[in-house]
């Protein structure tokens, strides 16, 4: 008889694994909370605008991108996309002229090295490691391996190249700035710190050299960051269809509200179904829980194993997200804008962690805007904690927030009143509310020197069959780090079942 799996979350890493096993026979069922599925790559709809919640541009969708290589095995059209090129137009503070994050290779050098002059070095290894890092990681390497099966997996994708990585994996940006002769280059700095905030979490001196080479060598040429048609909401949509076709069954506002754990293994779940209020006990022979590490002792309660626990409350500090949502007429954009943007700011006040915002347009008829609008969603980062404040003045901050970022987006596209239909913001408490992320903490546990690869979450817990996936396992965030994640669990508990 064919098995049951539960899932516990409808985002990309729970709906691509649930989609995944059903593909294979499993009898899967999904608990979403919300009354929609995606999670953080989702959108909502107000006065005919779509708003994409949180992710706006994609990876992994060119041949042997991760999404592509999904789809395929689902059999299941792609979505329609554009590439986006620039990937990215970034501007420092104070400038006018950005550095373009161009899709063609010559391009992106000719820019590089009119930027950022002696730096090439630098671009040359980033582009060296990356071609090696992506040899590996489609060769399906399990990271970090927790046992027998796992370590053998590893040991067959390694070649002699990916040894040849192996002293870099100690290195941080920084570390080969300074290796490379660019270390005192503020520019390049700054530059490096606002792209990799968005990937890793953290800035230059911080994020582990090995994954910085693939964020930022993925914008180009034959990868490539895109823009999908519609909405955001068409990966969760192909990914649902999918898994019904093939007999799984979707439950939204269902919440899961505990793991049941037995002898030491997991075996059901309690599922609150939040329109009726109603309680229920469902059995499975897996759990997969695609919910942010920091969620699960909440969960699993008492059955926590003692390290497991020790080591998420371990977990480096999590960053969260202030998001501005804006319905604007076409004549507030200016001609040509790119779909995004990256500004950082001299000026001080309340726009998050960085002085920084990422600003992602709508481009005409790709089914965001009515004709003659446009959506603009600008985000920056911010502390969970400053929002968890039980003393703070939240109205008033959130319309202090909202107030800077719309006057340092003015700066930039032309926002008088009757240029914005519509303007609503979301804060860590809104992302907590709308997808039961704890403190509303976005984009994984980072992407430091101690919490990347092979030092970085497991899929495989250590309570036998419950799975982690997510942005908080390897290789982390973004549609694409969840759907690597989620190819890879479900590589381990067919082995499982073997
Ligand atoms: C502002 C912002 C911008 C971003 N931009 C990009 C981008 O441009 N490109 C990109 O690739 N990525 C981007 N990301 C990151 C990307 O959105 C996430 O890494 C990815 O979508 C996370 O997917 P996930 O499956 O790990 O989790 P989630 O999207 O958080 O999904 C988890 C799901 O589980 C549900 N859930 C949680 N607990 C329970 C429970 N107990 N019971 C039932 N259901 C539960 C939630 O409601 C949610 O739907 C962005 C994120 C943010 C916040």
């Amino acid at each position: 008889m064919a098995k049951q799996v539960v899932v516990i979350g409808g985002g990309i890493g729970g709906l691509t694994t649930a989609a995944l096993l059903a593909r294979r026979g499993y009898r899967v069922q999904l608990f979403e909370q919300a009354a929609q599925l995606g999670g953080c790559a989702s959108t909502f709809q107000r006065r005919g605008f779509t708003f994409d919640v949180g992710a706006t541009q994609v990876a992994g969708l060119e041949p042997g991108g991760i999404h592509a290589e999904i789809f395929a095995e689902l059999e299941m059209p792609l979505p329609a996309a554009t590439p986006c090129d620039p990937a990215c137009a970034v501007y420092l503070p104070q400038e006018t002229t950005p550095i373009n994050v161009w899709r063609d290779r010559d391009r992106w050098q000719r820019e590089r090295q009119r930027h950022f002059p002696r730096s090439e070095r630098f671009w040359q290894g980033l582009e060296y490691l990356f071609a090696i890092s992506w040899r590996f990681q489609q060769r399906q390497p399990i990271l970090p391996p927790r046992n027998g099966f796992d370590l053998w997996q590893l040991v067959q994708t390694l070649r002699p190249d990916t040894l040849l990585t192996v002293p870099f994996s100690l290195m941080t940006v920084t570390d080969w700035m300074n290796f490379c002769g660019v270390g005192g280059d503020r520019r390049l700095r700054q530059f490096l710190d606002l792209q990799l905030k968005l990937y890793s979490q953290v800035d230059a001196s911080e994020t582990a050299l090995l994954y910085a080479a693939t964020a930022l060598c993925l914008s180009q040429d034959p990868h490539g960051l895109y823009h999908l048609h519609g909405s955001m909401q068409v990966l969760s949509d192909l990914l649902a269809n999918a898994l019904q076709r093939d007999g799984g069954q979707i439950y939204t506002r269902h919440l899961v509200r505990h793991i049941e754990v037995e002898r030491g293994r997991a075996v059901a779940v309690q599922v609150e179904n939040l329109k009726t209020k109603t309680l229920q006990r469902v059995a499975a022979d897996h759990i997969v829980a695609n919910v942010p590490a920091q969620n699960l002792p909440q969960l699993l309660g008492d059955a926590i194993p003692p390290g497991y626990a020790r080591r998420l409350k371990a977990l480096p500090p999590a960053s969260a997200a202030f998001v501005i949502y804006l319905g604007v007429k076409e004549a507030a954009i200016p001609e040509a804008c790119p779909p995004h943007l990256q500004f950082l700011y001299d000026a001080q006040g309340p726009i998050g962690e960085n002085n920084s915002l990422f600003v992602s347009v709508s481009q005409p008829a790709d089914g965001r805007a009515p004709s003659g609008y446009r959506t603009l969603i600008a985000s920056s980062f911010t502390e969970p904690n400053f929002w968890r404040q039980p003393d703070l003045d939240y109205a008033a901050t959130k319309a202090q927030y909202t107030q800077t970022a719309l006057d340092r987006l003015g700066e930039f596209f032309d926002l008088q009143p009757e240029h914005i239909v519509h303007c609503e913001a979301a804060t860590p408490r809104t992302f907590w509310r709308y997808t039961a992320r704890i403190d509303g903490i976005v984009g994984g546990i980072s992407q430091r020197l101690s919490t990347f690869g092979p030092f970085g979450l497991a899929t495989r817990t250590p309570i036998p069959h419950l799975w982690l996936v997510g942005d908080s396992v390897h290789p982390g965030e973004g549609t694409a780090g969840v759907s690597y994640g989620a190819r890879a669990l479900v590589q381990q508990l067919l082995a499982n079942d073997a």
